[in-house]
């Protein structure tokens, strides 16, 4: 990836986290860039890249700005399931101008998955219709979801089975509400999305009815490798920042090479073949927790100031406690925190 890009997102990375706004400048950097295709086939305008290539790109990404990278998941997650679908018109109607940033798309998929599986009753439900489906709800959680043109969304039928849509934003009944503050990732504008009595034509259908939608077909799967790449990316910045802190004092060499050698750890994992997703996730939390509470450490007093590198990074690791944290992982992470290992 271009060093000249990294370093203009590094650059504004804590002013776009202090004001909490869209980050526009460093999504349009990266249309110009031409890194919004790696997920879109060369037809629509898409210039293609592995799996592994994009985790790659996605932990450099991170490491500069985990806001850009993290709206990057969501928006690259929508065009995976939207490209990986049957469905060539919503293809032809979607892609290019994705490829292009023209437009944005986005995921709210998690009640499927992570959040709100503990409710009896579907947070989303579809109701079969003369011309598709009428969906009633509250998407709880949908990155980016004001700037959305099209959200990747799901829903449950009487019968329990789901479907997946590609939901157009401009649909009747179809309502973003406030986004909140949060503790970090602010600027990722990540509201829920009420939908009222929404009528989706099948023409948006992305996958379904069956069974648990979303072990079919790719894309932003939950706890994916990807997510494990950002909280990586995260650790190295933190990493980064205890090396140099290491060249003024001495005392600080043995924790920069306990980290040194952490980090290896981590980074092989990634670099493997099929690695496991859930352990690289638990390594890489573990990891970014750890990491970022030790660039605090370090940076004392200072780094406790808001908007110090350390400050920000210990408020962006708590992401990974929550953000699509399948249950073994959570697991881990409380055993952990009450040494339990
Ligand atoms: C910044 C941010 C951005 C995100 N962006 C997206 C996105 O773009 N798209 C997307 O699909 N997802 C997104 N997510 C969602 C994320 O991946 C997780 O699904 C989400 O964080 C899970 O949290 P929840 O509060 O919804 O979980 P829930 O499981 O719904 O928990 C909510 C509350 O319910 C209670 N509870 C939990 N479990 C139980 C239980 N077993 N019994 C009784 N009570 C219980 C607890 O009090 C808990 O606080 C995002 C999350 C964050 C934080």
């Amino acid at each position: 990836m271009h060093e000249e890009l990294l370093k203009s997102l590094a650059e504004r990375a804590g002013a776009v986290d202090q004001s909490g706004e869209w980050p526009t400048a460093q999504l349009s950097e990266l249309a110009e860039a031409g890194e919004l295709g790696w997920f879109i086939p060369e037809e629509f305008g898409g210039n293609p890249i592995s799996g592994e290539e994009s985790l790659a790109r996605y932990r450099e990404l991170a490491t500069a700005c985990l806001t850009t990278s993290f709206i990057l998941t969501q928006r690259n997650g929508a065009c995976q399931r939207i490209a990986n679908s049957e469905n060539d018109w919503i293809k032809s109607e979607s892609l290019a101008d994705l490829a292009s940033g023209r437009t944005f798309a986005t995921v709210g998929i998690s009640h499927l998955t992570t959040s709100r599986q503990h409710m009896a009753r579907p947070v989303v439900a579809a109701e079969p219709t003369a011309e598709g489906f009428k969906l009633s709800g509250t998407v709880p959680w949908v990155t980016g979801a004001a700037y959305a043109k099209y959200v990747v969304t799901g829903a449950v039928l009487p019968n329990r089975e789901q479907i997946l849509v590609a939901l157009p934003m401009n649909a009747p009944g179809v309502s973003v509400l406030p986004h909140t503050r949060l503790l970090s990732l602010t600027a990722s504008y990540t509201a829920p999305v009420q939908l009222e009595d929404v009528v989706v034509e099948n023409r948006y259908l992305l996958a379904g009815p069956v069974e648990n939608v979303m072990s079919k077909g790719k894309g932003g799967g939950t706890g994916s490798l990807v997510t494990s790449g950002l909280a990586a990316g995260v650790a190295y910045r933190c990493l980064q920042l205890i090396e140099r802190e290491a060249e003024r004092r001495e005392d600080l060499i043995p924790t920069r090479n306990a980290f040194h050698a952490d980090y290896a750890e981590v980074d092989e994992l990634l670099r493997s073949e099929n690695p496991s997703a859930e352990l690289a996730r638990e390594r890489a939390n573990s990891l970014v927790l750890r990491i970022s509470q030790a660039a605090l450490a370090i940076t004392k007093g200072a780094g406790f100031v808001t908007g110090h590198e350390a400050e920000r990074a210990i408020r962006e690791a708590m992401f990974f406690l929550v953000w699509s944290c399948p249950q073994p992982v959570v697991a881990a992470a409380l055993d952990e925190l009450v040494c339990r290992q």
